[in-house]
C-alpha cells in the first residue's frame, strides 16, 4: 500500500528539515527540556521512546508549537518556526501531527474531517478537496466509510483518519505521538501497518512510541530521552542491543 503521491526515497537524504538547537523549557520549576538539540534529516524517521513524564509530548507539542520554549530556536526548513499568526497557520500546516487521542471531529463527517483544513488553509475547491481526501482515506483503507460519522469507526479506524487528515494538507514532517497507545491491542497493527508505509514512501517522522517492533522495522534512529534529556540517539539494532547508558538498560529491561 502506498499513501503518499510521492517518489518512495531510499535514505534520508541529507538536509536538515527540523532543527533543534539549545531547546530549553520549564513548567515552573520543573526543567522538562534540557538543552535539547536534535536535527531530524529529510527523509528520516526518528523514533523517540523514554519514560513516561521524560519530555516527549512537549517535544512534540514544541516541534508545532502548541507549547512555547523558553529559549533556542526550532527551525523547519531553514525557517524559524513563527510564534502566532499567518505564519504559525501555515507551519502547522507544514507539520502534521496524529495526537494518541484520535481528535476527530465527532460533528463532521470522515469525509469532511479529511477536506476542512485543505479548503481552509490551502484554500482548495470542495471538489478538489474531496477528490484527495477520497484518494488518502482508501490509502489508509477507510474509504468506505467516507459518509460516516467517528463514533462510527472503531479506534484503529479512527486513528487512520486522523492520519489520513493530517497527510491532507501535505505535511512536510509529521508527528506521532504515541499513536497507538489508546488503541484496544487488535487495532495496533493496522495503525502501524500505516505508519511503515509511509516511512517507506519518504515521509519525514517523529514518532513518540513504545512500539519497538515498529521502531526496528520503521526507524533510521532512536531517540532515548529521561528527565528532558537526550540521554541516547543511536540506530536501532545498536541502541537495543547495545544500549550504552544506565537508564536506557533500566528502561529496555522494564518494557523488553
Ligand atoms: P512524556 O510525554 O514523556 O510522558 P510530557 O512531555 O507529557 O512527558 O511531560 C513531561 C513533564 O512535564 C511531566 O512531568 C509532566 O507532568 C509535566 N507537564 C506536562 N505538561 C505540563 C503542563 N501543561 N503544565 C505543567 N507540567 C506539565
Ligand atoms: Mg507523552
Amino acid at each position: 500500500m502506498t499513501v503518499l503521491d510521492t517518489e518512495p526515497t531510499s535514505a534520508p537524504s541529507g538536509d536538515a528539515l527540523v532543527v533543534l538547537d539549545h531547546v530549553d523549557k520549564h513548567y515552573g520549576d520543573l526543567h522538562v527540556l534540557q538543552d535539547i538539540n536534535l536535527e531530524i534529516k529529510r527523509g528520516e524517521v526518528v523514533v523517540v521512546i523514554g519514560p513516561s513524564g521524560s519530555g516527549k509530548s512537549t517535544l512534540c507539542r514544541a516541534i508545532n508549537r502548541l507549547e512555547t520554549i523558553d529559549s533556542g530556536t526550532i527551525t523547519l526548513d531553514g525557517k524559524e518556526l513563527p510564534a502566532e499568526g499567518k505564519g504559525l497557520a501555515k507551519l502547522r500546516a507544514e507539520v502534521g501531527m496524529v495526537f494518541q487521542s484520535f481528535n476527530l471531529f465527532a460533528h463532521k463527517t470522515i469525509l469532511q474531517n479529511v477536506t476542512l483544513g485543505p479548503m481552509k488553509v490551502r484554500k482548495l475547491k470542495k471538489a478538489e478537496a474531496e477528490a484527495e481526501a477520497k484518494k488518502l482515506l482508501d490509502r489508509v483503507g477507510v474509504g468506505v466509510q467516507a459518509a460516516k460519522y467517528p463514533a462510527q469507526l472503531s479506534g484503529g479506524q479512527q486513528q487512520r483518519v486522523a492520519i489520513a487528515r493530517a497527510l491532507a494538507m501535505r505535511p512536510q514532517v509529521m508527528l506521532f505521538d504515541e499513536p497507538t497507545s489508546a488503541l484496544d491491542p487488535e487495532m495496533v497493527q493496522e495503525v502501524l501497518d500505516v505508519m511503515v508505509s509511509l516511512a517507506k514512501d519518504g515521509m519525514t517522522m517523529i514518532v513518540v512510541t513504545h512500539e519497538m517492533g515498529f521502531a526496528r522495522k520503521a526507524a533510521d534512529r532512536v531517540v532515548f530521552m529521561a528527565d528532558g534529556q537526550i540521554v541516547e540517539s543511536n540506530t536501532p539494532s545498536e541502541f537495543f542491543d547495545n544500549p550504552q547508558s544506565d537508564r536506557a538498560k533500566d528502561f529496555l529491561g522494564k518494557i523488553l
